[in-house]
């Protein structure tokens, strides 16, 4: 019987986990297409996949601390490894743009998805509601304030607080278990940093992610779901990954599955406006 060769083992100390063999060469191969797409050479791919799989093995998995995001995170800490080598080596220029960055594989995009109802099944009812009528029904704010009886600034501000409301929770539900407690500490801070050009943490978490390499992936995790936040709020998006009974199942499609059953068709897409523009932030009482 053949055996691939494990990962190297961790941190002395820690007692080294059971490597489960099926997804050991899963994520191999997962790892091995990324870093390929990035022209590296044979010994370079190997190298950044080996020590994406060890940083895998820090990543607690048993019970509560199982990781939701196991095989998006290890994507991601490879795509990392990768510009992270190309920097090193002065080969910037040889970076893909952010545009034609390999993309999210197939399993993240099913991920995206999945999460992206999970978050908004977990808002508060008022803010989901606010987000749903907007983003999935692609209702235009003094249609929202007119139904809410509210002015629409007010409706503005509503929308404003959601957006950021659902940018938050997407982006922490990122946040991977660590064993380590000054890392955990650190990564109670990091979603703000993420988030927030101006966070007070900002300085505290840099001086950590310099010294400690699982938190550097964890941090790049944490940008590339902010990006996905965004994207997920980007006009029409919304609707697009909610589509498909989502929202009867919260038992807020009313109107989207009204609209429907009257025409007997099941593509009646909500109407969307794509040139709309997002409202601004609320100026400060
Ligand atoms: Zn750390």
């Amino acid at each position: 019987m053949s055996t691939p060769p494990a990962p190297s083992s961790p941190p002395s100390g820690a007692p080294a986990p059971a490597v489960d063999l099926d997804r050991y060469r899963t994520l191999r191969r997962r790892g091995t297409a990324i870093a390929r797409s990035f022209r590296l050479a044979e010994a370079d791919v190997e190298d950044v996949v080996q020590d994406a799989l060890v940083r895998m093995l820090r990543v607690p998995t048993d019970g509560d601390g199982a990781p939701r995001r196991y095989e998006s995170y290890f994507d991601s800490t490879v795509r990392h490894l990768c510009i992270d080598l190309l920097r090193k080596r002065g080969r910037e220029t040889e970076l893909p743009e952010p545009d034609e960055m390999p993309g999210q594989s197939r399993s993240e995009r099913h991920e995206q998805r999945i999460l992206v109802r999970q978050v908004l099944a977990a808002m508060p009812a008022s803010a989901r509601s606010i987000l749903v009528k907007s983003h999935i029904e692609g209702r235009s704010l003094s249609e929202i304030s007119g139904e809410l009886g509210i002015s629409s600034n007010a409706c503005s501000a509503m929308l404003y607080r959601a957006r950021r409301a659902f940018r938050d929770r997407y982006v922490r539900s990122h946040v991977l278990p660590t064993d380590d407690e000054r890392c955990a500490a650190v990564r109670a801070l990091m979603v703000d940093t993420a988030l927030s050009t101006s966070s007070e943490h900002e300085v505290v978490v840099r001086n950590h992610r310099r010294s400690c390499e699982d938190c550097e992936s964890q941090y790049a995790f944490l940008l590339t779901a902010r990006s996905a936040a965004a994207s997920a709020l980007a006009p029409g998006a919304l609707a697009a990954l909610t589509a498909g009974g989502f929202l009867a199942f919260l038992g807020i499609g009313g109107v989207v599955a009204t609209a429907r059953r009257r025409v007997g068709s099941s593509r009646v897409r909500p109407r969307w406006r794509p040139s709309r523009s997002w409202p601004s932030p609320p100026r400060s009482p």
